[in-house]
């Protein structure tokens, strides 16, 4: 099955339980899928919570991955990861041991239902945009035009 590779960008954060634990295992796991491997990963970093406010601070980090995986599998294997790691879903935008999100795929531009790329909230969002910022400052945003470093800068 082996196509071509695809330059992805993973968003990924915690905010419960021993939070770099959660990062690195699984940063690990997706270096274990099929046809994947991590090739860059970002500094942690920690930020207040947004949206709900009252929940313990984040820690967040950005993986650049080479995959012949298609985003739909990229999505169910990451969804996975989340699930086995002991993720449940309560609140909407509340307190997560592991959230893993596809920030961007390649040059590729989807919105399906459940399936969003390039992420709604990366241009928005500081604490996606600053681990990005260290591994693709020069990745060019496929809708807005725009390097991540100018959407970074943008925010400032
Ligand atoms: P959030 O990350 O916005 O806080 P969740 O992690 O609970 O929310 O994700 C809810 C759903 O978001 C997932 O089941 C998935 O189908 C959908 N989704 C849509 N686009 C993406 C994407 N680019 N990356 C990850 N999940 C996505
Ligand atoms: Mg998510």
């Amino acid at each position: 099955m082996e196509t071509s590779t695809t330059n992805a960008f993973i968003g990924l954060g915690a905010n419960v339980g021993a939070r770099r634990r959660s990062i690195e295992g699984a940063l690990d796991a997706i270096d274990n899928l099929d046809h994947t491997q991590v090739v860059a990963t970002s500094a942690l970093y920690e930020t207040k919570a947004q949206f709900v406010e009252d929940q313990p601070d984040f820690l967040n980090a950005c993986a650049q991955l080479r995959t012949s995986l298609s985003p739909r599998t990229l999505l169910e294997s990451l969804l996975h990861i989340e699930h086995s790691m002991g993720r449940v879903r309560r609140l909407d935008k509340g307190p997560r041991t592991i959230d893993l999100d596809i920030l961007l795929y390649g040059d590729l531009v989807i919105d399906e239902e459940g399936l969003t790329i390039p992420h709604p909230g990366l241009a928005q969002r500081r604490f996606v945009l600053e681990p990005l910022n260290d591994i693709g400052a020069q990745v060019v945003h496929p809708v807005l035009g725009l390097t991540m470093a100018q959407l970074l800068q943008d925010l400032r």
